[in-house]
């Protein structure tokens, strides 16, 4: 059984016939690209995640990272391919050229970045983390450090990572109790531990460069005296050589549920009085600038979990096309009758239609995504770049946690599927479970996602980003109606899509009221609404398209894949979105049992 970890087809009919990225690659910027290069792009990507990163996914579980003297050494065989994804510049494919990228709009890095995710995440990773802490310096660094460090972490020479997380200051970063004290030659002398650090130390990068939160002496407590200095592993002199070995350790790694490739390590910096930092922007600004990297790591965490999804999906499917089991229902009386494969089984294709309702979901809502944001960026008109940008900042929560939950649920169907086999280690599902696991906790849990929803971005300009999204589900609708393969669909998504909008103005002034607490019990029901009606959206649009092409003249395999698209629509729009009208009367009912109950009342007492 090959495994494809994308369905190509699917994600080409996203890319160029739903989302239409081909307008994108219109604007000047890029060029350099066309449909057919971004299509050999995705080519060799595919060919070296299925050849080179993909065999090592298992190995890299079962041998995992290892810890040795304050070292890190991670499995044997991910040196020789990531020498291979550098060599390719895969790492950098939609890093902007100034900052040594290849200047690749989001989409086409999303669309490698797919497959390298599925084949190995943890490799992957260790490749393209220095991205996030780049663009932080090129941001906001100065001309001297943007010269020493952008180019270096953009192509992978040197790692980089992100230290915010201690013992006692986990979701409430503000909490953190890692000190800076200026020096006289400007730099800092920084101690304190850091835990739970991605990638804080490793054997493939000749220097990492940690950006670390910290709070200069003095200042005040809580997210707003927070700083972020530049501590490198080794410091640099001024020609960019490597110089001293700075005191910032690696103490221990954690032995983890999942993504056992990956070094998931305890810091401690300054256990000699000597971790030297470099401040990164002005004092006190350091939440707002690593709120950059956070962010861009949400929506890869987003994408890492709907990669998993997609290849847990495309393993199930075609296990369940070959697994021979049990006569079909319709002769289920007739001894004699052949056993067939288990996709006949009426509960087995519920399940896979299922799967892949939420696959081509989040696929669609994740290159919306990501459409955009560069819409925003290339945009010369000021209102719509602020329209584009706030749609973006708004549902970002929802491409983070959504995402997280829905794409490990796909990998535990996945399992279901396998049956016996997929509880055993034969098979890639239980480790695609297993390492999802992790993306609705790192990068803020669920929690701090539906809070950051409800409590803050529901509320942007007094509500009315919420409105134009709900309006740009509108635009979707009325296209809908007017397709007679659509049209009960629409009825069924513009209700939905109404009804959303009465449970977020309920919400939200009950946000604002004495029973805040109630409302904010509700917050992660909330935007897994929001969630569901998004999806809900995708496929309606999926079918739209789909519809049309119908109409048209069609291939054979493009008439099962567009057929395809109007079942997925239909199976989802009148089940789950069914379901999801419940949850949002769940949620107006203002049930507060969550807040009454006492503390005792949970019991285990
Ligand atoms: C494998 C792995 C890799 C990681 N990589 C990094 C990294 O590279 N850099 C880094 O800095 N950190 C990293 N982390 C840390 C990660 O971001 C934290 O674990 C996470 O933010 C949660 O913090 P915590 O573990 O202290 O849990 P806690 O904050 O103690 O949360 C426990 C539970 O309480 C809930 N909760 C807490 N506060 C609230 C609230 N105000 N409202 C609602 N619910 C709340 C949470 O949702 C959660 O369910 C990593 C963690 C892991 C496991």
């Amino acid at each position: 059984m090959s495994q494809q970890l994308v369905d190509r087809q699917d994600q080409d009919f996203v890319i160029w016939e739903q989302i239409n990225c081909a307008e994108i690659l219109s604007h000047k910027k890029y060029r350099e690209f066309n449909p057919k290069t971004c299509s050999l792009i995705i080519n060799e990507a595919r060919a070296l995640a299925i050849k080179e990163l993909l065999p090592l996914l298992a190995e890299g579980d079962t041998e995992g990272v290892r810890f040795e003297n304050g070292a890190v050494k991670v499995p044997q065989g991910f040196h020789r391919v990531f020498e291979l994804i550098k060599e390719g510049e895969w790492n950098n494919l939609s890093v902007p050229a100034e900052m040594g990228g290849q200047g690749a709009p989001t989409f086409l890095g999303a669309a490698t970045a797919e497959y390298f995710l599925g084949a190995n995440w943890p490799l992957f990773c260790y490749a393209t983390m220095g991205n996030g802490t780049a663009n932080m310096i090129q941001l906001y660094g100065t001309p001297e450090q943007k010269e020493t460090y952008v180019r270096k972490l953009t192509s992978a020479e040197w790692g980089g990572t992100m230290l915010l997380t201690e013992s006692e200051a986990g979701s409430d970063v503000g909490a953190l109790s890692t000190t800076a004290i200026k020096n006289p030659d400007g730099s800092y002398t920084l101690s304190g531990n850091k835990i739970f650090i991605t990638n804080g130390e490793h054997d493939l990068a000749e220097n990492i460069i940690h950006p670390v939160l910290a709070r200069i002496e003095g200042d005040p407590p809580g997210t707003k005296g927070i700083s972020i200095f530049i501590v490198p592993k080794f410091l640099v002199d001024k020609t960019g050589s490597l110089n001293k070995r700075n005191d910032i350790v690696c103490t221990g790694v954690e032995e983890k549920h999942g993504i056992h490739a990956s070094a998931t390590c305890s810091m401690t910096l300054g256990s000699k009085g000597e971790c030297i930092g470099y401040l990164l922007g002005k004092e006190r600004e350091g939440m707002k600038i690593m709120f950059n990297m956070i962010n861009g790591a949400r929506m890869s965490t987003g994408l890492q979990a709907m990669t998993y999804a997609s290849s847990a999906y495309l393993l199930a499917v075609n296990y369940a096309r070959e697994r021979i089991q049990g006569r079909d229902l319709e002769n289920f009386a007739d001894h004699s009758a052949p056993s067939v494969p288990i996709i006949k089984h009426p509960d087995v294709r519920r399940n896979l239609m299922w799967m892949k309702s939420y696959v081509d979901g989040m696929r669609s809502f994740f290159y919306y995504m990501t459409a955009t944001v560069t819409r925003g960026n290339i945009a010369e008109k000021e209102e719509d770049r602020e329209r584009h940008t706030d749609l973006f900042s708004m549902l970002t929560p929802v491409v983070k946690d959504y995402m997280a939950i829905r794409g490990h649920e796909v990998c535990i169907q996945a399992i279901q599927i396998f049956g016996g086999a997929g509880y055993t280690k034969d098979y890639l599902v239980e480790q695609y479970a297993r390492d999802c696991k992790i993306t609705s906790i790192f990068e803020g849990t669920s929690g701090i996602q539906a809070l950051d929803m409800l409590g803050r971005k529901l509320g942007t300009k007094k509500g009315t980003v919420f409105m134009n999204f709900l309006g740009e589900i509108q635009k979707t609708i009325s296209r809908a109606k007017e397709i007679e393969r659509t049209k009960s669909l629409a009825v069924k998504m513009e209700a939905a899509t109404n009804r959303l909008g009465e449970v977020a103005l309920h919400l939200g002034k009950k946000a604002m009221s004495a029973e805040f607490k109630v409302a904010f019990a509700h917050s992660l029901p909330f935007l897994h609404v929001i969630g569901d009606v998004i999806m809900a959206w995708m496929l309606l649009w999926r079918a739209t398209v789909a519809a049309t092409k119908l109409s048209q003249k069609s291939k054979k395999k493009e008439l099962a894949f567009y057929e395809g698209q109007i079942r997925t629509a239909e199976f989802f729009l009148n089940t789950e979105l069914e379901a999801t009208m419940g949850k949002m009367n769940a949620i107006t009912g203002d049930c507060a049992a969550a807040i009454h109950i006492s503390d005792e009342g949970f019991g285990g007492i």
